[in-house]
């Protein structure tokens, strides 16, 4: 499994000059590879990673510009694979007869649809068919915006650059091939074949940890990077890759406070901020589940609830909202001013916002499967804002927020092969985890929950993590269950399992006048759940009459209906 990691560099204004310089060679380079990989896309069926290169006009070396066109192809070849997917998602839902689909299906799996001809075990497709592929697939395509290249960062191989650490020189060698009779190989014109090899020699060390060489657009000159490690990045195990990646965006703390961000031109490349990033190819962690399933609830009160009981990140809130309180201030202060653009102070606050957001995320998720070893994480899909933060931040949580969990999820299934499986959090928060009461008022709050028919009290969101966990296995598992669905079998659950004791409550509303055999089985029942006084029966039944949630299921006429679902 292959990890980026962002080293820090120490890249002079001058070697910035010559790279910002490869850089825009190399956005244009790309930017024509594209355009010939779609022709021949189109003419042959599939890209080409070895096309001919010597006619693009550019100042990059032949071995940059093939370097550009290993990233570009292997951009188009993920575009490609995701329209594939939902050709895929297409068919499932089309009502093409079985053999169309059939065939279909086979020239989706093989990308197959701008072929001429095509055999399926041994016979040739219609063509109708493979005409009907190609209709769907450009379709697909024009759903889904081409790669552009005209801003992309570079991904760098051992063709242009290479990786040194510190105390060590790569020197490129080369020897004569022997052959077993210690007879020089000789090549086609006659000359001995030589067979190159690198030797590392040990040097004085320098304040650097690494060293990048890269090739600049002039012949024989290299540029080199000197970056700096840090323990994070040193204590992770695995080997460092012979692939580099260099991130390029705009610097917001060189713009100045008279553009805004959106203004500014992106082929301006005065404004650049480099970024060197390093790959490092890593094991797999031993990692032994200790737990089936674990139920997380993700709130801004806490950043997760588990079913278990826990509450992680419980000062996420409160910081969030000191964030808020200035940035709503400068939002202000600048309205005020008239002044309708980004200020530095603002951008700075929002990047240490995100860095925040990261962090904290990302510790908290680690101490959950520390603490709980989980073989299976339950989580709703995300729903990330709260009413006590401004829009702005609450759009800047739900969209970055967002995006950094998922990654997380993402690496802790490739690193500990945890499964995480997404639930509809419909009414979790509304329904008591412990009798299936649901009702909007069982909800006191931001904090606690309190079930209006057992009486339970818990914190809401580990009431919510608990529904979530229960909500995995079942009828209500499938992520795209309708609401209305989900609140008619949460309602009737709740009904049936509880139907003695409604029915009971809603025929007497006073258990002093009876007492047979049922009484005692129903105050048995009661008891369990917390109303063992004669005097709740009364507010019990006003609390279920008065839900919208039952009165529309049983349509007004409790007793009734609850007589005939017996
Ligand atoms: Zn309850």
């Amino acid at each position: 499994m292959l990890r980026t990691y962002k080293l820090k560099h120490s890249i002079n204004q001058g070697k910035q000059k010559k790279i910002l310089a490869i850089l825009k060679e190399y956005r244009n380079a790309s930017v024509e590879i594209s355009n010939r990989q779609w022709i021949y896309f189109y003419k042959n069926g599939k890209f080409n990673r070895d096309l001919k290169i010597d006619t693009i006009k550019s100042k990059l070396s032949k071995r940059y510009k093939q370097t550009a066109q290993y990233q570009v192809v292997s951009g188009l070849e993920s575009y490609l694979g995701n329209r594939q997917n939902e050709f895929k998602d297409y068919l499932k839902n089309s009502n093409f007869d079985s053999d169309t689909k059939t065939k279909l299906y086979y020239i989706n799996r093989y990308k197959k649809w701008f072929h001429s001809s095509i055999k399926m075990q041994g016979e040739e497709i219609d063509q109708d068919i493979i005409r009907l592929s190609r209709r769907i697939i450009k379709n697909i395509f024009k759903k889904n915006k081409k790669p552009n290249f005209k801003f992309c960062n570079m991904a760098l191989d051992a063709k242009v650059m290479e990786i040194t650490p510190n105390g060590i020189k790569k020197v490129h060698k080369s020897k004569k091939v022997k052959d077993e009779n210690g007879e020089f190989i000789l090549n086609k014109s006659g000359n001995p074949k030589l067979k190159t090899y690198i030797e590392e020699r040990e040097i004085k060390k320098s304040s650097f940890d690494y060293w990048i060489k890269l090739s600049s657009l002039e012949k024989g000159k290299k540029i080199y990077l000197p970056l700096t490690t840090n323990s994070y990045f040193e204590g992770i195990n695995g080997e460092i890759n012979s692939f580099i990646q260099i991130n390029f965006q705009q610097d917001i703390d060189k713009i100045n406070g008279n553009k805004s961000l959106s203004s500014l031109n992106r082929l301006d490349y005065s404004n650049y901020k480099i970024d060197v990033c390093l790959i490092k190819d890593i094991k797999k962690e031993k990692y032994e589940p200790k737990i089936e399933k674990i139920g997380l609830d993700l709130g801004l009160n806490n950043l997760f609830a588990t079913n278990l009981g826990e509450l992680y990140g419980r000062h996420f809130s409160k910081l969030l909202k000191e964030y808020d309180d200035i940035i709503s201030l400068l939002a202000k202060n600048r309205q005020k001013q008239k002044i309708r653009t980004l200020s530095k102070k603002y951008k700075k606050l929002i990047n240490k916002i995100k860095a925040y957001l990261k962090n904290e995320i990302n510790r908290v998720i680690n101490a959950i499967i520390r603490n709980n070893k989980p073989k299976e994480i339950i989580i709703e899909s995300l729903n990330f804002t709260s009413p006590k933060l401004s829009k702005k931040l609450n759009r800047l949580i739900s969209n970055f927020g967002k995006k950094i969990i998922e990654e997380k999820f993402k690496s802790i299934e490739e690193k500990y092969g945890i499964t995480v499986t997404k639930v509809n959090p419909a009414y979790t928060s509304q329904t008591c985890s412990r009798c299936g009461y649901i009702d909007k008022k069982n909800r006191k709050g931001q904090e606690t929950f309190i079930c209006g028919f057992c009486a339970k009290e818990q914190n809401a969101d580990i009431n919510a993590s608990k529904n979530i966990l229960a909500r995995s296995s079942g009828e209500l598992k499938d992520i795209f269950t309708k609401k209305a669905f989900i609140l008619d079998k949460t309602v009737k659950n709740f009904i049936e399992r509880h139907l003695v004791v409604l029915l009971y409550i809603f025929k007497t509303k006073d258990l002093g006048k009876s007492s047979d055999y049922t009484l005692s089985k129903i105050n048995n029942t009661l008891s369990k759940i917390k109303y063992n006084n004669n005097l709740c029966y009364n507010s019990l039944a006003n609390t279920l009459t008065s839900n919208p949630y039952l009165t529309n299921y049983l349509n007004g006429n409790f007793l009734e209906t609850l007589e005939v679902s017996r």
